[in-house]
């Protein structure tokens, strides 16, 4: 089995919505805003190389918006989920699976790419994986959510056929697939049943923590984002999650810190804590 990083892209978000009720004075030092109040993160997948599968995790924002909608997101820097595949010799046409852990567009929008007027899948051989929860969640939003899920983003994908759905669990985890070393957490309170891959591999795991922790900065307790939906059932699930994975010398994957790909955690007397923090081909090896 082997690893890759993919960064698809960094993009702006507001530093409030991001920190929650933690105060500016405080969290500007972790991520600083820029004279907007925005603060940049990446779009982080994971590449998962395993038998004959090439396991996509999350993709990104993708391109077929128009530039009033991606002006809100102010994209930055030279990195492209085409680009990052492509330093590691994969196109497009080798994915075999896309995990999206849920459907918000900067987690699901280089699904689907315009072919002349029509919305088709940009993995052609490859089968999304979503769950039915969340599936019903995003295609009947509420208004608070609304924005986020975007409808060209999601419907092609089941129009596709290339649509599966992960059986879901409400605590521990279920295998994905019958891929060895390959399973799937669940996490409620950022969106409904959106779901965190964990790969467990030469006795380490490691646990892709999409929105739940979507940083390093996010693992003190209080810092819950502004758009989760359920903040304090992601109180609970991050206390739950953290005690679990320090126990456990679990490796986190952050999808949105700018810097940093990876970390374990540590105990300290404020509570569990960043340990040892970098990239992933260091610390996972
Ligand atoms: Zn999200």
């Amino acid at each position: 089995m082997k690893l890759y990083s993919i960064n698809t892209g960094f993009f702006k978000l507001d530093g409030g919505a991001m920190f929650g009720v933690v105060p500016k004075v405080i969290w500007n030092k972790l991520n600083p805003a820029d004279e907007n109040n925005l603060c940049n993160w990446a779009m982080r997948s994971l590449l998962i190389e395993t038998g004959n599968r090439r396991i996509l995790i999350d993709n990104g924002l993708g391109d077929k918006q128009d530039a009033k909608f991606f002006g809100h997101y102010h994209l930055n820097g030279t990195d492209s989920l085409q680009g990052n595949l492509a330093k590691y010799g994969f196109s497009f046409d080798d994915i075999t699976d896309v995990i999206l852990t849920h459907l918000h567009f900067d987690h699901c929008g280089g699904s689907i790419v315009r072919e002349g007027d029509r919305l088709v899948p940009a993995f052609k051989n490859a089968t999304f994986w979503s769950n039915e929860r969340h599936w019903q969640w995003a295609t009947q939003p509420n208004d608070r959510e609304k924005a986020s899920f975007l409808k060209e983003n999601i419907l092609p994908i089941q129009e596709s056929g290339q649509l599966r759905f992960v059986p879901v669990v409400e605590s521990g985890t279920v295998p994905f697939d019958d891929v060895p070393g390959i399973s799937m957490r669940y996490a409620f309170g950022h969106t409904d049943a959106m779901m965190l891959p964990q790969v467990e591999w030469n006795g380490r795991t490691l646990v892709y923590m999409a929105d739940l922790l979507p940083s390093p900065a996010h693992i003190p307790l209080p810092y819950v984002m502004g758009y989760d939906m359920f903040p304090l059932t992601t109180l609970q699930e991050k206390k739950a999650f953290l005690e679990e994975a320090a126990a456990n010398d679990y490796l986190l994957f952050f999808e949105h810190d700018p810097v940093v790909e990876c970390c374990s955690l540590v105990r300290t007397e404020k509570g569990i804590r960043a340990g040892q923090s970098g990239d992933l081909a260091t610390l996972w090896g």
